[in-house]
């Protein structure tokens, strides 16, 4: 059986529909997302798994 090839991944946050409401905060693994000065989310692309 031929081993599925992965595809690198990079999280993002969609600037023009982020509210800075804070749930992705609260559910990333690797506490790789911030809300940047209150009003959008960012991520911390040192913290990722794809660093
Ligand atoms: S804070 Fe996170 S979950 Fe909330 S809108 Fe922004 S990107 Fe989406």
């Amino acid at each position: 059986m031929e081993k599925a090839k992965r595809m690198k991944r990079k999280a993002f946050v969609a600037q023009e529909l982020c509210v800075a409401c804070g749930c992705c905060v609260k559910v990333c693994p690797m506490g790789a997302i911030q809300i940047m000065k209150g009003i959008m989310a960012a991520v911390v692309l040192q913290k990722t798994i794809s660093m």
